[in-house]
């Protein structure tokens, strides 16, 4: 757990340094998370999405689930039910599919970006966590 922890950090350092991963890294994420791969690869087809909300520039990731589109707080925190029931309450994992959706995406660059204002923030945000 501490080292999978340890990759999903140092991935998103890089990234935020270069702007962009190296294949070896993506390849140590798929080694490391190989129960979660395909799901999550899964996840990315269906779709992550950065919003940028103007003119704050506040950012916001999705992942759109099955039956709801999923916040993200990239590394950190999911709100679907399986990041809370095997990482919060069970400690199993480190990360849920989405999660791992989201570093793949954005080492692969495939990620849909979306603009949007800052009103619409407050309604994107309260939405999702009503429906929890
Ligand atoms: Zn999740």
């Amino acid at each position: 757990m501490f080292s999978e922890n340890n990759i999903i950090k140092s991935f998103l350092e890089k990234f935020k340094e270069a702007g962009e991963i190296n294949k070896e890294l993506i390849k140590k994420l798929k080694t490391t998370f190989a129960d979660k791969i395909e799901r999550a690869l899964e996840t990315m087809e269906r779709g992550i999405i950065q919003y940028t909300f103007t003119p704050s520039k506040r950012i916001l990731w999705t992942a759109i689930g099955d039956e709801r589109e999923h916040i993200l707080y990239p590394g950190l925190y999911c709100d679907c039910l399986d990041f809370y029931k095997n990482v919060v309450i069970n400690k199993k994992n480190s990360i849920c599919k989405h999660l791992l959706a989201q570093i793949l995406s954005l080492g692969l660059k495939n990620f849909k970006k979306i603009t949007l204002n800052d009103e619409e923030f407050i309604e994107i945000y309260k939405n999702n966590i009503l429906k929890i």
